[in-house]
């Protein structure tokens, strides 16, 4: 189904502006809310000036409308990485419940489809491997990470219950870890860091020993899945990650293969509640959408790389601080 006009809360940010921009390629005019709390404005400086897309900074937490009428709402405002949200706990809290309400609320309105991006993190430190959507998690409610995997899992709630009290076109996506050119260097997650510490000369920080595992997903990949789940009815929760499976040690080892760099691996302390594994089941998003990743980690990695060495990898550092003061409260 072709949309007329989206609404991408949390537009600003990595993948938000990935997902404008691949909109505002097959003609859907965009409408970005964002408060610019995680965000680096330039992430969308490409697209400012383009007759279809509108920049509105506001917080979701805050009920918001736009003109004129949408037809699809993609809420991906939240805090995500792990430095974010731990600086901002009541914020990272609140845009996920009062957030997702009112971006339900105006698809509501507005008779559009509605898409949660939820995660991965719904599944905690997961007991079953790999992860399907029928797995229920195993989360620490009170630990430092529950504000992030809490908010996602009470957004899932609420779309789930709007969808069926008022018959809201609501749906479910579970993003496994995404990476890709625009996240911004200093934001903590590990392709970023790797990347800024390799180019950099530095040693690339590993969290304990490295041998716990995510799976990447190249952020094209993710913006497939996501616009295939717009595009349908389908309510999920719906995987979209890639299988292919890596420890962070061989990342780190990747990241400096790729660069040419001479850095040096250091191991430093583990977070709580580092999860031990992370691997997508994507047979649901491959029957129903038809969706598969298609870029292999070393192609996604070395398009990153060059991306990073475009822009200078300091992009971001200069805005972090006086936002962390500004939004702290
Ligand atoms: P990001 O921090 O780059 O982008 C998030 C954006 O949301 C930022 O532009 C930020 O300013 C905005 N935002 C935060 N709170 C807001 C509020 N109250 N009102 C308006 N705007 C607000 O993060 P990202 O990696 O692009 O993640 C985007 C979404 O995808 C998030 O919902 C995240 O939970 C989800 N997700 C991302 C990943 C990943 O690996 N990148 C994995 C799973 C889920």
């Amino acid at each position: 189904m072709h949309h007329q006009h989206a609404v991408v809360t949390g537009g600003a940010g990595f993948v938000g502006s990935h997902l404008c921009t691949a909109l505002l390629a097959q003609g859907t005019a965009v409408t970005c809310v964002d408060d610019l709390s995680t965000a680096d404005p330039r992430t969308v400086g490409h697209l400012r000036g383009h007759p279809g897309f509108t920049m509105v900074e506001a917080d979701v937490r805050e009920p918001f409308d736009v003109a004129p009428q949408a037809d699809l709402v993609l809420h991906f405002a939240s805090p995500a990485s792990p430095a974010d949200y731990l600086r901002l706990p009541l914020h990272t809290l609140e845009t996920g419940s009062l957030g997702t309400r009112n971006a339900l609320l105006l698809a509501r309105r507005h008779g559009a489809r509605f898409v949660l991006a939820s995660t991965s993190e719904v599944y905690g430190d997961p007991r079953e491997h790999p992860q399907r959507e029928s797995y229920w998690g195993h989360v620490n409610p009170v630990g430092p990470r529950s504000v992030y995997d809490e908010a996602k899992r009470f957004g899932e709630a609420l779309t789930m219950a709007e969808a069926q009290v008022h018959g809201t076109d609501a749906g479910i996506v579970r993003l496994f870890n995404t990476y890709g050119a625009r996240m911004r260097g200093y934001d903590g997650r590990a392709v970023p860091t790797f990347i800024r510490q390799a180019l950099a000369g530095e040693p690339l920080t590993v969290a304990g020993d490295g041998t716990q595992t995510r799976s990447l997903t190249y952020v094209d990949d993710t913006v497939r899945g996501v616009l295939a789940m717009a595009a349908s009815d389908l309510r999920g929760p719906v995987n979209i990650g890639n299988p292919h499976e890596i420890s962070m040690l061989d990342l780190a080892t990747t990241v400096i293969r790729l660069t040419g760099s001479r850095s040096t691996v250091r191991h430093i302390e583990r977070p709580t509640d580092d999860p031990t594994v992370r691997c997508p089941d994507i047979a649901l998003a491959r029957d129903r959408l038809g969706w598969e990743p298609r870029v292999r980690a070393a192609e996604g990695l070395a398009r990153t790389i060059a991306w990073y060495r475009e822009q200078g990898s300091a992009r971001g550092r200069e805005h972090e601080p006086d936002r962390a003061a500004r939004k702290a409260a």
